[in-house]
Protein backbone atom coordinates (compact mmCIF):
# COMPACT_ATOMS: atom_id res chain seq x y z
CA UNK A 1 0.00 0.00 0.00
CA UNK A 2 1.26 3.17 -0.45
CA UNK A 3 -0.37 6.76 0.07
CA UNK A 4 -1.02 9.47 -2.64
CA UNK A 5 -1.95 13.36 -2.01
CA UNK A 6 -4.05 15.14 -4.27
CA UNK A 7 -1.33 17.56 -3.12
CA UNK A 8 1.60 15.75 -4.89
CA UNK A 9 -0.28 16.32 -7.99
CA UNK A 10 -0.07 20.02 -7.73
CA UNK A 11 -3.98 20.49 -6.21
CA UNK A 12 -4.43 22.63 -2.90
CA UNK A 13 -6.79 19.96 -1.68
CA UNK A 14 -6.70 17.83 1.34
CA UNK A 15 -7.28 14.52 -0.55
CA UNK A 16 -5.25 11.79 -0.47
CA UNK A 17 -5.58 7.89 -1.56
CA UNK A 18 -3.87 4.68 -0.22
CA UNK A 19 -3.44 2.36 -3.30
CA UNK A 20 -1.91 -0.76 -3.75
CA UNK A 21 -0.84 -0.89 -6.98
CA UNK A 22 -0.15 1.57 -9.62
CA UNK A 23 -3.42 0.84 -11.86
CA UNK A 24 -5.87 0.94 -9.08
CA UNK A 25 -4.44 4.93 -7.95
CA UNK A 26 -4.76 5.75 -11.55
CA UNK A 27 -8.24 4.73 -11.58
CA UNK A 28 -9.52 6.34 -8.58
CA UNK A 29 -7.36 9.66 -8.85
CA UNK A 30 -8.65 9.87 -12.16
CA UNK A 31 -12.35 9.68 -10.21
CA UNK A 32 -11.42 12.60 -8.13
CA UNK A 33 -9.97 14.96 -10.61
CA UNK A 34 -13.24 14.87 -12.82
CA UNK A 35 -16.06 14.96 -9.87
CA UNK A 36 -13.99 17.71 -7.42
CA UNK A 37 -11.89 18.95 -9.73
CA UNK A 38 -13.16 19.28 -13.21
CA UNK A 39 -10.46 17.54 -14.95
CA UNK A 40 -12.36 15.03 -17.50
CA UNK A 41 -9.60 12.91 -18.44
CA UNK A 42 -5.72 12.09 -17.12
CA UNK A 43 -3.38 13.69 -19.22
CA UNK A 44 -0.14 12.09 -20.34
CA UNK A 45 1.71 14.52 -17.98
CA UNK A 46 -0.85 13.49 -15.21
CA UNK A 47 0.34 10.25 -15.51
CA UNK A 48 3.26 10.44 -15.13
CA UNK A 49 2.94 12.81 -12.16
CA UNK A 50 0.65 10.04 -10.68
CA UNK A 51 3.22 7.40 -11.36
CA UNK A 52 6.38 9.54 -9.96
CA UNK A 53 3.52 10.14 -6.35
CA UNK A 54 3.08 6.85 -6.01
CA UNK A 55 6.80 5.58 -6.44
CA UNK A 56 7.77 8.33 -4.28
CA UNK A 57 5.44 7.18 -1.34
CA UNK A 58 6.50 5.46 1.70
CA UNK A 59 5.24 1.77 1.32
CA UNK A 60 2.74 1.46 4.31
CA UNK A 61 1.36 -1.59 6.02
CA UNK A 62 -2.30 -2.24 6.41
CA UNK A 63 -3.18 -4.83 8.25
CA UNK A 64 -5.83 -6.56 6.52
CA UNK A 65 -6.00 -10.03 7.21
CA UNK A 66 -6.09 -12.86 4.86
CA UNK A 67 -7.86 -11.65 1.82
CA UNK A 68 -6.36 -8.76 0.04
CA UNK A 69 -9.75 -6.61 0.26
CA UNK A 70 -11.28 -5.12 -2.97
CA UNK A 71 -12.16 -1.60 -3.19
CA UNK A 72 -15.60 -0.39 -1.64
CA UNK A 73 -17.35 3.46 -3.12
CA UNK A 74 -19.71 5.56 -1.30
CA UNK A 75 -21.38 8.87 -2.32
CA UNK A 76 -22.13 12.01 -0.69
CA UNK A 77 -25.70 11.40 -1.65
CA UNK A 78 -25.86 8.59 0.10
CA UNK A 79 -26.01 11.27 3.41
CA UNK A 80 -28.63 12.91 1.74
CA UNK A 81 -26.82 15.48 -0.27
CA UNK A 82 -27.28 16.39 -4.09
CA UNK A 83 -23.54 16.11 -4.70
CA UNK A 84 -21.68 13.58 -7.20
CA UNK A 85 -18.63 13.45 -5.04
CA UNK A 86 -17.34 9.96 -4.76
CA UNK A 87 -15.12 8.35 -2.32
CA UNK A 88 -13.42 4.99 -2.94
CA UNK A 89 -11.09 3.05 -0.83
CA UNK A 90 -10.41 -0.27 1.04
CA UNK A 91 -12.63 0.09 4.50
CA UNK A 92 -15.63 1.89 5.35
CA UNK A 93 -13.59 3.43 7.33
CA UNK A 94 -11.70 5.43 4.94
CA UNK A 95 -14.25 5.76 2.96
CA UNK A 96 -16.01 7.28 6.09
CA UNK A 97 -12.89 9.93 6.94
CA UNK A 98 -12.97 10.76 3.33
CA UNK A 99 -16.20 11.56 3.05
CA UNK A 100 -16.45 13.45 6.00
CA UNK A 101 -13.16 15.44 4.87
CA UNK A 102 -15.56 16.65 1.86
CA UNK A 103 -18.49 17.34 3.60
CA UNK A 104 -16.00 19.60 5.61
CA UNK A 105 -14.91 21.50 2.78
CA UNK A 106 -17.96 20.96 0.75
CA UNK A 107 -20.93 21.36 2.80
CA UNK A 108 -19.76 22.97 5.90
CA UNK A 109 -20.31 20.23 8.16
CA UNK A 110 -17.88 20.26 11.14
CA UNK A 111 -18.94 17.85 12.84
CA UNK A 112 -19.05 13.90 10.94
CA UNK A 113 -21.15 12.45 13.40
CA UNK A 114 -21.15 8.82 14.33
CA UNK A 115 -24.58 8.42 12.78
CA UNK A 116 -23.14 10.02 9.28
CA UNK A 117 -20.11 7.60 9.39
CA UNK A 118 -22.50 4.57 10.22
CA UNK A 119 -24.31 5.29 7.42
CA UNK A 120 -21.17 5.92 5.18
CA UNK A 121 -20.22 2.20 6.10
CA UNK A 122 -23.11 1.07 5.66
CA UNK A 123 -24.18 2.54 2.28
CA UNK A 124 -20.43 1.74 0.99
CA UNK A 125 -20.73 -0.67 -2.30
CA UNK A 126 -17.89 -3.18 -3.49
CA UNK A 127 -16.57 -1.01 -6.51
CA UNK A 128 -15.95 -2.80 -9.74
CA UNK A 129 -13.70 -0.36 -12.03
ZN1 LIG B 1 -8.03 16.92 -4.99
ZN1 LIG C 1 -20.83 16.39 -1.33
Amino acid sequence: MREVTCRSLGHDCGWKQVARTEELLMDVVAIHLRDVHGVPALTQEMVGAIKQAFNNAEPIEVSTGDAEPGLKAASCKDLGFDCGFRYIAQTGELIADGIAMHAREAHGIMEFSQEMAARVKSMAQDWKG
